[in-house]
């Protein structure tokens, strides 16, 4: 099932949740009115609420895609974990060792943006990189999980641009700053749960660059996996329902390249994950509205 968070190009109410089928959205605020409209708290209403979802498939209102736009499945993240060197061929495109234990950093939660919503080359930097990543949706509580049960805490999966802003990445030892731009957080186009995806750790994953491909690999290549960063994270502190994990990149960022390519004003951005679908930003300079 493919969760979606939407709101409709024509005026037929707010921003609300919905399962996508084919090329159609079975809008669960009509079919199920009973079921939370937000996804944080769909997710933290379990497996009943996923069941309920599950029914109206069969029965509820379709509106067509085309006249929806797909938000980001979840606006704001409790938390919005990542992961970095862990694919090899990244590791070794870094010049670095490969890591004994996981390397983890926060992307602040408000950088999330929708699966095809602008990002921003930030008044502050010109050095824009893309990072594809399989990102992961925590479903319910979890602390001291073993790997062998984190399976059962996942509810499902959604492609992720760990977008990054290289020169504030590298100037501290920690990467918040650097990772945490507004709209640097593209993800979606829904969240696909985990009985739909079999194997998380058998998709295919590729990123674009105005259709040049830049990143190609598959996630059985991850150096710690789904399961096992669920135990990690678990370990020191509990996962809620709704939290993401962006599990790493594989080689091919743009800093890396020989030579290096930055993204620009202008450029498309587009990763694919087999399985899940595939989000597609274009870059854009930062507006001058943005202040607050
Ligand atoms: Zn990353």
């Amino acid at each position: 099932m493919k969760l979606a968070t939407f709101s409709p190009i024509k005026g037929q109410g707010p921003t609300r949740i919905g399962v996508v089928d084919g090329d159609e959205i079975v809008d669960l605020a009509a079919a199920a009115p009973d079921l939370p409209q937000e996804m944080v708290a769909f997710l933290e209403a379990g497996a009943g609420a996923v069941g309920a979802a599950r029914e109206a498939v069969g029965t509820g209102p379709r509106i067509p895609l085309a006249d929806v736009r797909l938000e980001a499945p979840i606006a704001r993240p409790p938390k919005f974990l990542a992961v970095g060197l862990n694919y090899a061929d990244h590791v070794a495109e870094s010049g670095l060792e490969t890591p004994e234990h996981p390397t983890i950093f926060n992307k602040q939660s408000t950088c999330v943006t929708g699966p095809n919503d602008p990002v921003h080359v930030p008044k502050a930097s010109h050095v824009l990189d893309y990072e594809g990543e399989l990102g992961f949706v925590i479903g319910r509580h979890a602390r001291h999980v073993s790997r062998d049960d984190a399976a059962d805490y996942i509810a499902g999966y959604t492609v992720v641009n760990d977008v990054t802003v290289r020169d504030w990445q590298f100037r501290t030892p920690t990467w918040t700053m650097g990772k945490s731009f507004d709209t640097h957080g593209p993800i979606g186009p829904w969240i696909i749960t985990a009985d739909e995806v079999g194997d998380p750790h058998q998709l295919r994953l590729r990123t674009f660059v105005n259709g040049d491909l830049r990143q190609e690999s598959n996630t059985k290549e991850l150096i710690f996996n789904c399961f096992h960063l669920v135990e990690y994270f678990s370990t020191a502190f509990t996962l809620e329902p709704g939290d993401i994990v962006a599990t790493g990149t594989p080689g091919g960022v743009g800093i890396l390249s020989k030579p290096p390519k930055i993204l620009k004003a202008g450029d498309v951005v587009r990763v694919q994950i087999e399985g899940i679908g595939e989000i597609e930003n274009p870059i854009i300079d930062e507006p001058g509205d943005t202040a607050r």
